[in-house]
């Protein structure tokens, strides 16, 4: 029996079948039978991946070995998966490049921005941000290059800023945990008036919701590749940086692959021009053609119309949640405006851990974070509404029956 009040899935879905459907056939469909909720783990794979890889390694490797990188793009590959992936997160073409992971390019960035705002030493952290983030900037500080300020949240920023001496602040977009985004252009207005940098973690919102890093005037940016960007397993990160500090400072470890003349076997070390002075060695190939076949899914796509939908799914979501799970002890974790959440909408259960699994063999695949957060990661692409609605049902029937409280549930999964 359908509530008049619950939202018609099917009926969301029709709606977005003329601009999605087409993308949506660009991904290849995931096991059958399968609800995956969990594109801020890993997103889906890109149906053209494996036919890109076979032919890399078939003709570019085993036929053209060293000619390839000549023939080929393979040295180009970090500037134009930057380019084409620009757009995604608010970004002009020639402000962001691909390459290394999202903690060692996190760790250059806020290295750079220190060189930068030198005198100035103090990075400004959150305490309950990825552990990553947190591991970077320590070792930083312990390193004896920057003096470490954690706050809480972002209420404590302005305290923070106060004292005028700090450099950096490095904050995530979106929280892993509750999903809680920030407003970055007020973050950055404030860093700003009081002479700090921004260096932006996106890993839970690129791909995700609308990013408008130049707008907002960040300074620095990173981003996870292989979450809703769906760059694949262990995919390269991207990273911006405005082009006010293209050239302004030389890059935090500098390699062949950031030399302005690479080939010309210099003795001495210039910083090529952009962020590209950021990249260290030689690109992992085979991850970038695997990165290409997504770059080019976002190509084609206009980021308004992905943001419109993860929010349609995210509201709709939320609304089934909260008329259907009612009682289970349950509660929304993040906030409820679209505006304020990133790539996943958290729900609070004290045995979140049990319940992902006990989810997860009734065919939907969700993620669990100590203590108590439940993620449902929705991909703005490849997520349908229906999915939605047969995925809470499932919850609702494991709830009522209490089955996360079965024994094989209560260890500790991944
Ligand atoms: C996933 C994620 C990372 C991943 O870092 P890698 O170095 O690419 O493994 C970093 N930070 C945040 C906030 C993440 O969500």
């Amino acid at each position: 029996m359908k509530n008049p009040l619950e939202p018609d899935c099917a009926a969301l879905d029709q709606r977005d079948r003329e601009r999605f459907a087409p993308l949506q056939e660009l991904f290849a469909p995931g096991a059958r039978g399968i609800i995956y909720f969990d594109a801020g783990s890993i997103g889906p794979m890109p149906a053209d991946a494996p036919r890109r890889v076979q032919e890399t390694l078939q003709s570019q490797w085993r036929i053209g070995r060293r000619r390839s990188w000549n023939d080929t793009d393979w040295l180009e590959q970090p500037r134009r998966l930057g380019a084409r992936l620009a757009p995604v997160i608010g970004a002009s073409a020639d402000d962001v490049v691909v390459g290394d992971s999202t903690s060692v390019n996190l760790y250059k960035l806020i290295r750079n921005a220190l060189s930068i705002a030198a005198p100035r030493r103090v990075i400004v952290a959150e305490r309950d941000a990825f552990p990553t983030d947190l591991y970077v900037v320590e070792g930083i500080a312990e390193a004896g290059l920057a003096e470490l300020r954690v706050i809480a949240n972002a209420g404590e920023l302005n305290q923070a800023l106060a004292p005028g001496d700090v450099a950096v602040v490095a904050l995530s977009h979106v929280d892993y945990r509750s999903s809680e985004r920030h407003d970055m252009r007020a973050v950055c207005a404030l860093a700003r008036t009081h002479g700090a940098l921004t260096v932006w973690d996106l890993s839970h919102s690129a791909g995700a919701v609308r990013i408008e890093l130049r707008e907002c005037g960040a300074d620095f940016a990173v981003s996870c590749g292989y979450k809703y960007l769906c760059g694949g397993p262990g995919a390269p990160s991207l990273f911006y940086v405005h082009p006010k500090w293209h050239d302004a400072a030389w890059p935090a470890i500098c390699g062949w692959m950031g030399h302005a003349d690479t080939f010309a076997f210099r003795r001495q070390f210039t910083p090529a021009t952009g962020p590209a002075r950021h990249l260290v060695g030689s690109p992992p190939v085979v991850a970038n053609v695997v990165f290409g076949a997504a770059a080019e899914i976002w190509s084609r796509v206009d980021i308004e119309a992905i943001d419109a939908r993860h929010r349609s799914l995210s509201d709709t979501l939320i609304a089934l949640l909260e008329r259907r799970c009612h009682g289970f002890g349950i509660e929304l974790q993040g906030p409820r405006e679209h505006e304020r959440r990133g790539g996943h909408v958290a729900i609070r259960f004290e045995r979140a851990s049990a319940l992902v699994q006990a989810l997860c063999d009734r065919g939907v695949v969700a993620s669990s974070r100590e203590p108590d957060t439940v993620r449902f990661s929705l991909h703005p692409i490849t997520t349908r509404h229906v999915e939605l609605e047969d995925a809470v049902e499932r919850l609702r029937d494991l709830l009522d029956k209490a089955a996360w409280r079965d024994a094989r549930y209560q260890h500790h999964v991944v």
